[in-house]
C-alpha cells in the first residue's frame, strides 16, 4: 500500500497523546485542541471520513486544576486527578466541536470490556451508532475506576484495540515526536527518521524498546510500536506523527511523506460490518 492511497481510507482512529494536548508547563493547550478539531471536522465534513478519537490528557488536566505540579505516584491520587481532568477535557472537546457544528460522545473503557464478548459487542454497537448519527466518539481509558487487572495503562494499546473493534482502516498515533527514529531523538543528535516500515521485525521492536518513555504520558515509543504491530498484523495501516505539526492530519491524508508509515502486513480481516 502506498501513502497516496491513504486519501481513500474511510475510517480512522486518531489517538492524541498527553504531550500533544499539554504545554511544556503542563497546561491543557486549548488552541492546539482547537486546531486538531478543525482538522478532524474538515476530514469528516469535507472528505466524508469517519473519525474516532482516543484522547489522553485526563490526568494531566486534572493535575492542572488541582494545582499538583508533579505527577503523583499513589493510585488514588492519580484516579482523583483523572476524574477531575476527564470532565474538563470533555468540556473543551465538546465546546470546540459544537462550534464546528458537530456533537461528541464520550466513551470510557477498561481492558476487560474487550475480552468479554457481550460487553465488547455492546460497545461496538454504541460506537457504530454514534458514527451513524455523525457524532464523534471520544474514547479514553476509565482511569478513575481501572485497577491493575482491568487496566490498559496506556492509550496506545487502547487505540490499537479500538482500531480493531471499529474495523478502522488506519490508526494515527499523534505524539510530540515526528515519527520513529533509528535512535532515541532525545539522547542522540545524529539520528535518522524511518519513514516507511513494511513489516515490524526484531530491529524495529528493539528501536522501540530503547526509546524514552514520555514525561507525562505513559507509553513512549515501545507501546506505539506494539500498537502499530497489532493493527498492521490485522491488515490495517498505522502512522506515528507529530500532533503539534500544523495541518498534520490533512497532510497525512494527502499522502505527504510525513511521520512513520507502517504498512499493513497481515491478511487477517475480521469481517466486522462497516
Ligand atoms: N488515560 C490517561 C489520561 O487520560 C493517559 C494514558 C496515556 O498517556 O497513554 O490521562
Amino acid at each position: 500500500m502506498s501513502r497516496s492511497e491513504i486519501k481513500d481510507l474511510k475510517r480512522a482512529v486518531v489517538k492524541i497523546g498527553t504531550n500533544v494536548l499539554t504545554t511544556p508547563d503542563n497546561r491543557l493547550d486549548t488552541s492546539l485542541i482547537e486546531h486538531l478539531v478543525e482538522q478532524i471536522c474538515y476530514l469528516i465534513k469535507k472528505m466524508g471520513k469517519e473519525i474516532i478519537i482516543v484522547t489522553s490528557g485526563a490526568i494531566s488536566s486534572g493535575m492542572q486544576i488541582l494545582g499538583w505540579k508533579k505527577k503523583p505516584k499513589q493510585i488514588n491520587k492519580l484516579q482523583a486527578a483523572a476524574s477531575v481532568g476527564q470532565s474538563r477535557l470533555m468540556r473543551v472537546y465538546e465546546r470546540v466541536f459544537r462550534e464546528e457544528g458537530l456533537n461528541v460522545g464520550q466513551i470510557l473503557l477498561t481492558r476487560d470490556i474487550f475480552s468479554i464478548p457481550e460487553r465488547r459487542k455492546n460497545v461496538q454497537k454504541t460506537l457504530f451508532t454514534l458514527l451513524k448519527y455523525n457524532i464523534v466518539p471520544i474514547i479514553n481509558e476509565n482511569d478513575s475506576v481501572a485497577v491493575d487487572e482491568i487496566k490498559f495503562g496506556d492509550n496506545d494499546t487502547l487505540s490499537a484495540f479500538t482500531t480493531e473493534l471499529v474495523n478502522a482502516d488506519i490508526l494515527i498515533l499523534l505524539s510530540d515526536v515526528d515519527g520513529l527514529y533509528d535512535r532515541d531523538p532525545k539522547l542522540n543528535k545524529k539520528i535518522k527518521m524511518i519513514y516507511e516500515v513494511k513489516k515490524i521485525g526484531k530491529k524495529i521492536i528493539e528501536i522501540g524498546e530503547k526509546g524514552a518513555p514520555s514525561d507525562n504520558g505513559v507509553g513512549g515509543m515501545k507501546t506505539k510500536i506494539e500498537a502499530a504491530k497489532y493493527v498492521t498484523e490485522k491488515g490495517k495501516c498505522c502512522i506515528i506523527a507529530n500532533g503539534k505539526t500544523p495541518w498534520i492530519l490533512q497532510r497525512i491524508f494527502k499522502g505527504e511523506r510525513i511521520g512513520t508509515f507502517f504498512h499493513p502486513s497481515g491478511e487477517e480481516k475480521d469481517g466486522v460490518e462497516k
